[in-house]
């Protein structure tokens, strides 16, 4: 049988039901798992004390995340839990009130496990931006399990949580999950409330759920999804029944699905190993009965460009606060003020943070405006029609989540341009404000490679029938990697970074 630690919480909530499992055990498995392989993993800031399971059972009954252990991503906050973003400018903060997600969770009985690593601030795609420690990718562990969300992903794939939450503003929710073979979703723009989500860039952060499978991802979301008086932009829309709705439909029928393929999305740099898993994928989407096409989403090529200004230019803004004086890290060397204010910002942000503010103050400067913001703003209206334009002719749109599959710990760090550009095929997604899922789709150079599927605003039903009925028909998100996490340890302290997990 499947050990605890490696089932969907879907499939614990089953046992839960049928009493042949507590919450007790579940727990104690987890933390046990934890304890082995968290030490070569490191997808925690912080982990919460061991909860004494007994008597915890009565969380289970009517919600179906009821006693499922699971992790949130360090920018999300927590009452009473600290809450770091990966950032040394906000250590010792510990937020007053819980973000609505973590509430939502916690009032459908989900118990919380821990804080997961991060990128400084979900600026980055590899987690080694993160002021503690980079998260290691547990299919190997010489490799980046992805970012910004890579302690959430490398938490799921690991064994280490059932599901986790991320954020993705320009793929850091989906990028980790296909580097780390698990499920990871983005949300419409709108869809999860961003109350108590530290500020990247606001109009293109979301919430997302990373998880063992799309069963459990359409479950998630559902218990987190709708609109919340506290974010205004949160929208004021039906939630579906996510999962019925998978459970009900026909899933080994897409019959009467149109599906384009972006061909700007295969260009180049694209892994000759990746592309062959994707269009694999693609073939059995088409067995599976639906009309695929492919199709011209034109302005691509600028969405890097343009989302380098706006999400910036939108960080420099949010990052204003962390001045030394409201929460977190304070300098001890200052004389004045504005002393006060440098000292703490200089010693708090880390070298990408800086990059992004200073890129984002200059391209708001006056001079500069229209040239580069405004201009950006413009180019994103251009990327929105092309995939409304696409939306006219198709349901449903499918692509690789990243053009590569994980790279090596230190590879990129001393190239922004070549980091930015792991997430080429998931920023116009957010650009757009439109729904994607990433799910597992097969193995290159023996690390996993991810589907991403796109949809109309709102149509995370629609996005997640594909993924299901192409999951259904596959098993790739079947496989765990294998991990000796002691062992391995053991040696990445005797040879640091030198180490697979299948060594
Ligand atoms: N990697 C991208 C960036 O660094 C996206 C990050 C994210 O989605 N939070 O901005």
């Amino acid at each position: 049988m499947t050990e605890l630690w490696a089932m969907p919480a879907w499939k614990i909530h089953e046992l839960y039901e049928k009493g042949k499992t507590s919450v007790e055990e579940v727990c104690r498995t987890l933390y046990r798992r934890i304890e082995e392989v968290e030490p070569s993993v490191k997808a925690y800031i912080k982990l919460l004390p061991e909860p004494d399971g007994k008597g915890a059972d009565g969380r289970v009954t009517g919600s179906p995340l009821g006693g499922i252990p699971y992790a949130l991503k360090d920018n999300i906050c927590t009452a009473g839990i600290e809450t770091t973003c990966g950032s040394r400018i906000l250590s010792g903060f510990v937020p007053p009130y819980d973000a609505t997600v973590a509430a939502a969770l916690k009032k459908a009985g989900a118990m919380l496990l821990g804080k997961t690593n991060m990128d400084e601030f979900a600026m980055g795609s590899s987690c080694e931006t993160s002021a503690f420690y980079p998260t290691r990718n547990p299919w190997d562990l010489r490799c980046v399990p992805g970012g910004s969300s890579g302690g959430s992903a490398a938490a799921v794939a690991g064994g280490e949580a059932v599901f986790a939450l991320g954020s993705d503003t320009g793929g850091s929710v989906r990028q980790p999950a296909s580097f780390c073979g698990v499920v990871g979703m983005k949300p419409t723009y709108g869809r999860v409330s961003r109350y108590g989500l530290v500020a990247f860039a606001s109009s293109l952060d979301q919430i997302g759920p990373l998880t063992r499978d799309v069963r459990d991802c359409a479950r998630v979301l559902g218990v987190i999804a709708g609109h919340d008086p506290r974010d205004s932009t949160s929208a004021v829309a039906e939630v579906p029944d996510y999962e019925r709705g998978l459970l009900e439909g026909r899933k080994d029928d897409l019959r009467g699905m149109r599906i384009g393929v972006p061909k700007e999305y295969f260009a180049q740099g694209i892994q000759a190993g990746v592309k062959h898993a994707v269009m694999e994928a693609i073939k059995t989407i088409q067995e599976l009965g639906a009309f695929v096409e492919e199709c011209s989403l034109p302005h691509t090529e600028y969405a890097m460009a343009a989302y380098y200004l706006i999400a910036p230019a939108e960080a420099s803004s949010n990052l204003a606060r962390y001045d030394g004086v409201k929460y977190g890290y304070r300098s001890e060397h200052w004389s004045d003020l504005t002393g006060l204010y440098t000292k703490t910002r200089m010693e708090g942000f880390g070298p990408e943070v800086k990059r992004r503010i200073m890129l984002g103050t200059y391209a708001l400067s006056a001079g500069y405006y229209d040239a580069f913001y405004l201009k950006a703003q413009k180019v994103r209206t251009l990327i929105r029609y092309d995939f409304a334009k696409a939306f006219e002719r198709f349901d449903l749109l499918v692509a690789p989540t990243s053009p590569t599959v994980a790279f090596r710990i230190g590879e990129r760090m001393d190239d922004p341009l070549t980091m930015y550009l792991s997430d080429v095929c998931t920023i116009p997604i957010n650009l757009a404000g439109l729904p994607a899922i990433s799910v597992p789709c097969g193995f290159s150079e023996g690390l996993p490679v991810g589907l991403q599927i796109i949809g109309k605003p709102f149509d995370e039903p629609g996005v997640l029938r594909v993924a299901y009925a192409y999951e259904q028909a596959t098993e790739w998100h079947l496989r765990i990697p294998h991990l000796d996490g002691v062992e391995a340890a053991k040696r990445i302290a005797r040879n640091d970074g030198q180490v697979s997990a299948d060594e």
